[in-house]
This record gives structure tokens, sequence and C-alpha cells, in this order.
């Protein structure tokens, strides 16, 4: 049975479930009036669309990533509340629906979500090395001078983005405009998390060979208690870039455990923001590679081994 090949999930109908949302990734299930079960099928977006075909068990991958980090971050970061409730899948699916869901989904708890993309960066690549290179800034804040590509940061900086609708753009916020959206009082407490959470989060990545160049959060909120809540995936090479560690060397492009490979793919063929692209075998087979490979370091086992032990 373990030599049964897994197969590639880009939509999942749950009759039992009323669905309440499908993001790029995700599908999300009511389960009742404070639950949720969260849904990762096998869908990638790159540069904000989705590919019209999946990666093989990347449902699975971000899925346990994520419940990992769950447990870690609870431990090391004091007082961080997370939405994440079980892996075990709601009494309500059929057995049919359970084997679908499973191993890719969690029940969380169902908050209010703040409309920011926390994003943290250590290390200064992508969007945020094109702007620095034209301005001196990241996300409109002045940054040291003579900072090196993939070079850290002399501390994490948080540069929020708006969180987009379906189809639209997430746009660069400074952190004044995050205070605007949100209020004062829970756009620091947010900015202090976020940092908190990349900070323990590298920390314990670089201890296995990983480096967390950059990630994004996001958090909603307890109206019950008033405490803000991590919820969404957590530090998976979807919402992340993970670099090895061994190979890293500042001023060049670095290798990568995540989207990288399929985005430069993307743009050397001129592809970059298509809709309805579909990755050759190869790319598919590459990129979940290299999500598998981020996946061991980080939970110190293999993915076989963490769903054998889910039963
Ligand atoms: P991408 O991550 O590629 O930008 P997306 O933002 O559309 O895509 P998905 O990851 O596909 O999102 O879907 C997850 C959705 O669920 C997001 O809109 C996220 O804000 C929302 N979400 C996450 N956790 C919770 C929660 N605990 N309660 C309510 N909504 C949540
Ligand atoms: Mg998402």
């Amino acid at each position: 049975a373990t030599n049964t090949p897994v197969p590639v999930v880009t939509s999942i109908e749950l009759a039992s479930l009323p669905k309440l949302a499908s993001g790029k990734v995700r599908d999300l299930y009511t389960v009742d009036a404070q639950t949720l079960l969260f849904v990762t099928t096998d869908r990638i977006s790159a540069y904000d669309v989705i590919m019209a075909n999946g990666v093989p068990l990347k449902g699975a991958i971000l899925t346990q990533i994520s419940a990992h980090w769950f447990r870690v971050l609870s431990g090391a970061v004091p007082g961080l509340k997370t939405h994440f409730l079980t892996l075990t899948p709601p009494a309500a699916l059929t057995p049919a629906e359970r084997q679908l869901v499973r191993a890719r989904s969690m029940q969380v708890r169902k908050l209010r979500v703040f409309p920011l993309e926390a994003i943290v960066r250590g290390y200064i690549t992508g969007s945020a090395w094109s702007e620095y290179q034209k301005s001196g800034t990241v996300h409109g804040l002045p940054q040291p001078a003579g900072l090196s590509q993939c070079e850290p940061f002399p501390e994490p900086i948080y540069t929020p983005s708006t969180k987009a609708e379906l189809g639209q753009h997430d746009e660069n916020i400074s952190p004044q405009k995050a205070v605007e959206i949100v209020g004062e009082r829970y756009a620091s407490r947010i900015e202090e998390l976020a940092l908190q959470v990349y900070k323990a989060g590298a920390a314990y990545a670089r201890e296995r060979g990983i480096i967390i160049a950059d990630t994004k959060f996001e958090f909603g909120l307890d109206e019950e208690t008033d405490e803000i809540v991590l919820i969404d995936e957590v530090l998976t090479p979807d919402s992340s870039r993970f670099w090895p560690a061994d190979g890293y060397e500042v001023g060049r492009d670095q290798d990568s455990f995540d989207k990288q490979y399929l985005r430069n793919w993307l743009t050397k063929e001129g592809l970059k923001g298509k809709d309805g692209v579909e990755m050759p075998a190869d790319v598919a087979a590459a990129t979940g590679e290299r999500y598998l490979d981020a996946f061991k370091r980080l939970v110190g086992k293999t993915l076989e081994e963490t769903l054998a032990e889910l039963g």
C-alpha cells in the first residue's frame, strides 16, 4: 500500500460540509460556528496566478509543515496563540471524504482575519532588493547603505502588505499605513508577534540547514478575548523563501527550496503572470522535490514516516 501513487488533487468536493471559501491553494469548509476544516490542495500559485496542474504531495507537505511549526512555535514564543486544533478530520465526513482530505487538512479556529499580510524579511532579496537598488528603501523604509544582494538586514524588518482579493495583487505598504488599516493597538501587536515568530522560526530552521530569508504571516482576532492569533499556513515554502544554508553566499541569487524554481521557469518561458499555465511534468516534479527536501530538514523525518504516524 505504501507504494500506491498519491493522486495530485487540485480540486476537492466535500458534500458533507458547506464550503466557506476557496483561495488560490486552499478550500475552507465550515465545521461549526467556531471551527473550519482548512484543506490544502496540490494547487500552486506563482506571481499571483494559479497553475493549471498541481505539485505532487504539496497539500500534505504544507499541512504537515504548518502543524509542526504550530507545535514548535507555541513552545518557543511565550503567550503565542494559534488557530490550530487537530489534524483529525471532523466526524461529519464520510469515509471516502476522510481519505480525500487525509494528511492535507486540519481543523482550525474560525477567526476574523486582519486584512494584512504580515511580511518579515531577514535577508534582502526579491522585490525588496529591487526597490532597494532603485531608492535605498524597502516598502518605503530607509535601509542602511551598501547592502549586497541576499545579505541579512542588521535586524529582521516588518514590511506589511495589503491582503488582496482573489485575482488582485497585494500592495506593499508602510507600517504606518498598516496602523491606518487595523488601528494602532492591533497593528503594533501584529508587528511584535510577526517579528518574534520569524526570529524563533528562523533560528530553529537555521539549526536544520535552512535559511528563512523572508516570510508572510496572517493573523486573526479572537473577538471573545481580544487576542491576536497566528492563523493560515506558517513558515512553509509557499509563504516563505527557504535557502539551503550550505550553499548560501552574499551577492548573488540563492538556490531555494520553494517556488523560486517555478518562478524562474515561468520568467524564462515568458509566462510570468499568465493564467492557466500547465507546468511540464519535470518542473512540477522538481518543485515537489524541493518542498519535500525542506520538509525533511525542518521536521526531521520523511513525509512517509509522518503520514504513517497519522494512521
Ligand atoms: P495565497 O496564499 O496563494 O496568497 P490565498 O491568500 O488566496 O492564496 P489560500 O492559502 O488559498 O489563500 O486560502 C487560505 C485562506 O484562508 C486565506 O484567505 C486566509 O486568510 C484564510 N484563513 C486562514 N486561517 C483562517 C482562520 N483561522 N479563520 C478564517 N480564515 C482563515
Ligand atoms: Mg494563503
